[in-house]
This record gives C-alpha cells, sequence and structure tokens, in this order.
C-alpha cells in the first residue's frame, strides 16, 4: 500500500472514559475489493459498533468503542490484496447513545465505484474450493471473488456494477445470489460472481485441450485480455510449426509454468524475481536461461526468455491436465493488428493460425496484453504495462486540470490524468494499421468513461503526419505538440517527482527532432516545458532510411564509408546490394543523417557480423548484448566536441575483432563515453540529477552499466520504473509537460 496521506490517529483514552467515536474516510481502490466485509470483521473483532458505507468519495466508516487505535492501523496494514488506499483520515466526533451493534449500511444514492481496479489472478481461496470435489465449483473455469478474477477487462463503464459488465447476460442462480448479498461472504458484491449451474462455460473440456496439445496441436484459446495461442513448450516442432504459422521467425515466446519451482530447470530466478512472478499481476518476467531443458526456438538466440505463471482459472486446470507440462503462450494478434478478443473475430482471424479454437461465453470488453517486464537489482523494468497494472495510477508531485497524451507512433499508449494522478493506458501498438488507430480511439473513450474526466488539453507529437496527430487536432482541445525526446525525459521527471532542472539521456531508434531531423541519442537539459539540446550522438548516415533499422549490415557499411574505408563494403556484405547502398552514400540519396542511438547499436551489429536482418525490433542489439560477457573499455574510443559524442574511434577499432570480444568492448566503452558526456554536463549546468530514457536503456548491461559509473562521480541517475523505459512511456511524459503548461497558462 502506498501513500498513507494524513492518517491522523486518535490518541488512546484510559478505559475508564466513555466510549470515543471517529468518523473514517478512506480514499483510493477501496471499492469492489471487499474491503467493506473486511471493515464489518475488523469492526467486530475490536468490539466496536458503528456503520461502513460505499459513497461517491471512497468507503465512509463511523465506529464507537474503546479499540479505535488498533482499528485504524489494522485498517491499513490488513486491507484486502486488491485494494489501495491513497488516503485515510480520522476525525473525532461525539458518541451516540444506544448504538450496540456495526453494520454495513445500503449505500446512497451515490453509491458508484470510484475506481475500476485492474484485473487479478486467481487467489488461494478460490482455487482451494475449485479443487475440492465437495465444492458448487469444482473444476470450474470461472471461479472467482472479491479478492480475484476479472475486473477492468469486462468492464465497460462506471458505476462498476453487474450490468456495466459483460457478466450482466448471466442471471445469478439463488445461491450465487446468496453469496452477493451477503456481507461476511466472501464473494459479497463481487460483479463477476458465478457458478457452473448460472455463469460461463467453455467451449471445449479442459481434458480434451491438454489432449490435444499433447498431440501437437496449436491452439487459441480465450483469455482475460484476449486470446492466446497455445502449444506445448516441450515440442519443438510445434513451436516451429507456431512460428511458420504466425509468421514470426524469431521473435522471442513467454512460456507459462505450473510453479516457480520448476523454473529452476531452465532460468535462473531471484527473489526479487520470484516476488514479481507470484505477484496478483502476474506479469510475465524476462528471467536469465540456464541450461537446455528448454527448446532453443522459444528465444532463439537470446539469453534471456519470458516466464509467467496461471493466473485465470482456465490456465490452472489445463496446466493440472497436462501434469505441470509448460506452455508457450502468445497473444493472438495477427499481423501486428491489435489482439483478437472477441469470438467473431477469433473465428476470422485465427483460422489456419490455430488447430483448434477454444472461446466462452464472457464477453472480453477491453483487450489488454500480458504485462512484460524485468528485475534491474530490485527495481523494476517494465518492457509493457498492461494486464494487472492499468488501470493503475502513477502519482504525480501535483494536482492540476486533466490532460489527454496521445503518444508515439511505435507501441503507442495513452495517457489521461486527474488531479495528481496520471493513468497510462494498456498497450495499444504500432501506429501504422487502421485497427490499431481505432483501437488508440476506443482507448481515449474508454479511460475517460472510466475516470469520467473531461480532458482540458490534449497532447501530441511534433509529427505532424502521425494520426496521434490529426486525431489530436479533432478533438476540439487546444493542443499542445512536444518533441519526442523531451517527453522521453518528462516522463522520468513526472515519475520520480524530480525537481527541475536535470541533464537528461534519451537513447532510441526514431524522433522527429526540432528541425524536421531525426534524433535518438540526445543530451538535453529539461527545465519543465523548456529543453535545451546540449549535444547528440555523431551523426551517421542511414542508407535506405528505415530499412536501415532492419538490416544491420548497411549502418555498418555507413560507417566504414565514413571512416573511408568503402573499399571494404563490397567484400565484407558479399550476399547484399552494395552497389546500390554505396551509390545512396556517394551522393547523400535516401541516406538520411541520424543521431540515433538504435543505429549506434546497429553499426556495431554490421561490422561485428551479429545479426544480417532484424527480424524484429531490436533483434541485433539484444543478440549483441546476449554475447557481453566482460564488458571492457576501449579508453580513446570516442570524443566529445561541441556537444557531439563521436563513437567513430570504437567503431573502426571493433570492426576487426570477435563477436564477443566486439560485444565487450562496444558496451564497455559506450558506458564509458556517456557516462564522461553526462558528467560534463551536470558540471557545465551545475545539475546533479540525470534523468535516463528511451528504448536503448531496456540493454540492461547499458542501464546498469551507465547507473552505476554515474553514481561513482556523484550524479544521481534515475530510469523509468512505473512507466516502460521505450516509447511505451513516453505518454506520461507528454501528459507531464501538458500539465505544466496548463499551470504556466495560469
Ligand atoms: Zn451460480
Ligand atoms: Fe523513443
Amino acid at each position: 500500500m502506498n501513500g498513507m496521506i494524513g492518517l491522523k490517529p486518535v490518541s488512546a483514552l484510559p478505559e475508564t472514559k466513555p466510549d470515543r467515536r471517529a468518523q473514517i474516510r478512506i480514499k483510493g481502490a477501496v471499492q469492489g475489493v471487499g474491503f467493506r466485509p473486511f471493515v464489518y470483521g475488523l469492526a467486530k473483532s475490536f468490539g466496536l459498533s458503528g456503520w461502513v458505507l460505499n459513497d461517491g468519495e471512497g468507503v465512509l466508516i463511523e465506529v464507537q468503542g474503546k479499540n479505535i487505535d488498533d482499528f485504524c492501523n489494522s485498517l491499513t496494514d490488513q486491507a484486502p490484496v486488491l485494494s489501495r488506499i491513497d488516503d485515510i483520515n480520522v476525525l473525532s466526533i461525539p458518541s451516540l447513545d444506544g448504538e450496540t451493534d456495526f453494520e454495513i449500511r445500503q449505500s446512497d444514492q451515490t453509491d458508484i465505484i470510484t475506481d475500476i481496479i485492474p484485473d487479478a489472478a486467481t487467489c488461494p481461496a478460490c482455487l482451494k474450493e475449485m479443487y475440492d470435489p465437495d465444492n458448487p465449483r469444482y473444476g470450474y473455469p470461472f471461479i472467482n471473488c472479491t479478492h480475484c478474477g476479472p475486473r477492468y477487462t469486462i468492464t465497460h463503464t462506471l458505476p462498476y456494477d453487474r450490468p456495466q459488465t459483460s457478466m450482466n447476460v448471466f442471471e445469478m442462480c439463488d445461491s450465487c445470489s446468496k453469496e452477493y448479498h451477503n456481507p461476511l461472504d466472501r464473494r459479497f458484491h463481487a460483479q463477476p460472481i458465478c457458478c457452473p449451474d448460472c455463469g460461463p462455460q467453455l467451449s471445449m473440456s479442459v481434458d480434451e485441450m491438454a489432449e490435444r496439445i499433447l498431440d501437437g496441436q496449436i491452439l487459441a484459446i480465450k483469455g482475460l485480455g484476449g486470446f492466446h495461442l497455445v502449444c506445448n513448450a516441450h515440442d519443438e516442432d510445434a513451436i516451429q510449426r507456431l512460428r511458420d504459422r504466425k509468421n514470426r521467425e524469431a521473435k522471442p515466446f513467454a512460456i507459462m509454468v505450473a510453479r516457480t519451482e520448476s523454473i529452476k530447470h531452465f532460468a535462473k530466478l531471484n527473489i526479487h524475481e520470484k516476488e514479481l512472478l507470484e505477484s496478483v499481476e502476474r506479469p510475465i518476467v524476462l528471467l536469465e536461461k540456464h541450461g537446455s531443458e528448454m527448446p532453443d526456438n522459444i528465444a532463439p538466440g537470446l539469453n534471456r526468455m519470458g516466464v509467467m505463471l496461471p493466473y485465470t482459472p482456465i490456465h490452472h486446470l489445463l496446466l493440472n491436465a497436462l501434469n505441470r507440462n509448460p506452455l508457450v503462450m502468445t497473444s493472438a494478434n495477427p499481423g501486428g493488428e491489435p489482439l483478437v478478443i472477441s469470438n467473431e473475430e477469433a473465428y476470422e482471424r485465427l483460422d489456419g493460425i490455430a488447430d483448434a479454437i477454444i472461446t466462452h461465453d464472457r464477453d472480453i470488453l477491453i483487450r489488454v496484453d500480458d504485462s512484460v517486464l524485468r528485475s534491474d537489482m530490485g527495481q523494476t523494468t517494465f518492457m509493457r504495462r498492461a494486464r494487472g497494472f492499468t488501470p493503475k495510477p502513477i502519482f504525480l508531485r501535483d494536482k492540476g486540470p486533466s490532460v489527454l497524451a496521445l503518444g508515439a507512433y511505435l507501441k503507442n499508449t495513452i495517457c489521461l490524468t486527474r488531479d495528481n494522478q496520471a493513468y497510462l493506458s494498456q498497450h495499444i501498438g504500432d501506429l501504422d494499421n487502421v485497427a490499431t488507430i481505432g483501437f488508440l480511439k476506443e482507448t481515449v473513450s474508454h479511460l475517460k468513461n472510466i475516470l469520467r474526466v473531461d480532458p482540458a488539453m490534449v497532447i501530441h507529437d511534433l509529427h505532424p503526419d502521425f494520426a496521434s496527430t490529426h486525431f489530436a487536432n479533432e478533438l476540439g482541445l487546444p493542443t499542445l505538440s512536444v518533441q519526442h525526446h523531451h517527453a522521453h525525459i518528462a516522463s522520468v521527471i513526472a515519475e520520480h517527482q524530480l525537481n527541475n532542472p536535470v541533464i537528461g539521456v534519451a537513447l532510441d531508434g526514431f524522433g522527429l527532432g526540432e528541425e524536421g531531423d531525426s534524433w535518438g541519442g540526445e543530451l538535453l537539459k529539461v527545465d519543465g516545458l523548456s529543453c535545451e539540446r546540449l549535444g547528440h550522438l555523431h551523426q551517421l548516415a542511414q542508407p535506405g532510411g528505415d530499412k536501415a533499422a532492419i538490416q544491420p549490415w548497411r549502418m555498418g557499411a555507413s560507417v566504414l564509408h565514413q571512416l573511408g574505408r568503402s573499399d571494404e563494403i563490397e567484400t565484407r556484405y558479399q550476399t547484399q546490394d552494395t552497389k546500390t547502398l554505396t551509390l545512396m552514400l556517394d551522393k547523400g540519396l535516401n541516406a538520411p543523417m541520424t543521431s540515433s542511438a538504435g543505429r549506434l547499436f546497429d553499426a556495431a551489429c554490421g561490422l561485428l557480423g551479429v545479426c544480417t536482418e532484424s527480424k524484429f525490433e531490436g533483434q541485433a542489439p539484444m543478440m549483441l548484448e546476449s554475447m557481453v560477457s566482460r564488458i571492457e573499455i576501449m579508453e580513446q574510443g570516442w570524443s566529445i566536441e561541441n556537444g557531439q559524442l563521436n563513437f567513430l574511434p570504437l567503431l573502426n577499432a571493433i570492426s576487426g575483432l570477435t563477436a564477443e570480444h566486439g560485444a565487450n568492448l562496444f558496451h564497455g566503452t559506450l558506458i564509458a563515453g556517456l557516462a564522461d558526456w553526462i558528467k560534463q554536463a551536470c558540471q557545465e549546468h551545475d545539475i546533479k540529477t540525470a534523468a535516463l530514457s528511451g528504448g536503448c536503456f531496456l540493454n540492461q548491461i547499458l542501464a546498469q552499466g551507465l547507473t552505476r559509473k554515474l553514481q561513482q562521480g556523484g550524479i544521481t541517475p534515475y530510469l523509468n520504473q512505473q512507466a516502460p523505459l521505450s516509447d511505451a512511456g513516453l505518454s506520461l511524459g507528454q501528459a507531464w509537460l501538458g500539465q505544466q503548461k496548463l499551470a504556466a497558462e495560469n
């Protein structure tokens, strides 16, 4: 629980005095999570009289008796697992005569659920019931209670009440209704409550699913926030077939295992990683591989693998039927389009990919992918922040009018603020197709609905042609356009509530610069709305434009050309069309200059022959990172001139090395050069705080190495921890800048 702001404990009074009475107001995510039954049980156990109710602001309690202090402490210490207390305020009020009991009061007109909480993994109590042959919900794949189950993905709008969810088509049977209306039941007001008699049903038995999987079939299974494609994680052929059918050559798959204990056979696991895996959010956690128990084609050529634990009753039952045989689980989103969520869509779009499609009759209303994260020295780094985390707010330092930020072009997310809370949406996707742009618009209206805010401003990227920019202009609101890397740094300032100004370093693939040029390795001084470009990575030509981002040899050739070693291009890259490329470089045709750090990584990969063609974004640099055994520094490997950080000497040197040696030298020298660059800027501007952001920092060796080096130099570095480091976190920074703009205007 965080933010116990304004806790004012009532001072204890001697027992001889009459009973005291207090009114307690609790704000946060305290509705629809079993809070009132919890308060009821607690008040009873402390011998207090009074009442509890839900209202428009949260939960309101009045208690009378002698143990009010202990009661208040227990409220926060023992709160239900899915609740989040943002604020608790205790007020002494006059005692009442004649009150003997404690009751849960019927909520009045203002009874609305003020916060929708994320979906949560099946709780231990429900699992126990599901495996108990005497329980009416024995083996029932939709069991849930107020401590677990679907929320965000089945809720259409506020108030959070059964008619506003996709459970509205199921009429509760008598026994469910009894539980639902009993204040002392674990399912009191559990909106998705159901049982085999009255609730949703699967279209195929779990046993048949298990049989088919063991036969090598690929199944499409409807989950919490979308369909998954599923196959046996021990079946190399099935995995290959899935890759072929999904047209996904190399991008890593995640696996689902029944228990954390079985992970040790194929991956390393520290305590923090174990906690993350077992949390109610149940994200995919990237773990370091070891051994050869798992087929290599799950995450080919990489030293990490995504692992998650079961989070719905269907997963538990299926893994149980499979004797805990692990599964490959991947989002069913053909062609990079949004996740499939409806049954009709599944039959249309997954036909030919899956051997069988397993649906059920509880609709998914909101698409949410699995979250992906990693543990970095005990801190969390998000690759994707979605299921389990949306819609949880990120707290900002200042309150302000609501603003809407529309995010980046790639890995788009949006961000909507309410007071001092920033709501970062789930992963939306790349805005290069109509379906994803539609999903963006859908997400905006859904988030506005469930937060019940009307933004006063919309913030978009500087790029005039992005669909998000067009959409921003259609909304009829004041707009603010923000440079990509300025927004990256602002996202770090926002979530860490940093004082301005900071020295920011944004390293990524591409963002449109202020002069219409291509940025991606930027040294910035950010002071709220003002952003000064202090320097950038030495520019390289990007022959073939976007093609250079997937064919690292092009960047390798570009560097050789700039080093005056053009004669080597043809012999080094014999299988490629080097003639056209050399012509582009000679004439400067279709070879825009870029300061992108992503292209610098590609150049290193191209020179070391690490990956001829990236099959997914970032594959080449990820493979290069996987080769690092022990970083080395080349002292003369970089120069800094007029703020420009130039690694040509390093690139010149590694071009003759083995890939592994080159990977070590590249990473070590990159870290040393960046640290040098940042320290100089910090000194010059008398700033001791550095904000680091951008997709390149997903490289763990870079992120950890640079963090340590800066700390040794007396600089405090901050990286994104709550928002993703990549472009998926950009909308948070945009939103924060929108708030600054509105504050400046008033
Ligand atoms: Zn029922
Ligand atoms: Fe970026």
